[in-house]
């Protein structure tokens, strides 16, 4: 017999068990993870609003920073919004490595996971690293 159904998950009980008991255990998980949700909701909106501000930072710090920063700002305002933040992060080193060569193929491929994903320059030294490739080769 199937007892509960929330968030996908299935909960199956023989006929011996106590029905009551169980009722009790599948409230008290779906309270968890009802306030799970509400956190990861809230870990989100947290991150959305420090990665705009770290952008916004990014731009003034640019436009500051006169001609070379103003040469900077005009390639950086033609990054998909997407991007830009982990651009941010890999230009101040702070992205991993494997990211920022995946974010170098996006780029590469004009700003096209899709095209990055399906690079046919395989005398590229970053060929077997681009996004996706495992799955492909
Ligand atoms: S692997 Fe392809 S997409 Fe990546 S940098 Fe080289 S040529 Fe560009």
């Amino acid at each position: 017999m199937i007892l509960n159904r929330s968030y996908g998950v299935n909960v199956y009980i023989d006929k011996g068990r106590n029905l009551e008991g169980l009722k009790t255990e599948i409230r008290a998980m779906n309270e968890k993870l009802k306030i799970d949700k509400n956190e990861m909701a809230k870990i989100r909106e947290i991150k959305k609003a420090e990665r705009k501000s770290c952008i916004e930072s990014y731009v003034a710090e640019l436009e500051r920073s006169g001609k070379k920063g103003l040469e900077l700002l005009r390639f950086f305002k033609n990054i998909p919004s997407t991007y830009k933040y982990n651009w941010i992060l890999a230009r101040r080193g702070k992205l991993s490595k494997t990211k920022a060569v995946k974010l170098h193929c996006i780029e590469c491929s004009g700003w096209s996971l899709r095209e990055a994903s399906e690079c046919v320059v395989n005398t590229c030294a970053l060929y077997n690293h681009r996004p996706r490739s495992r799955n492909e080769d």
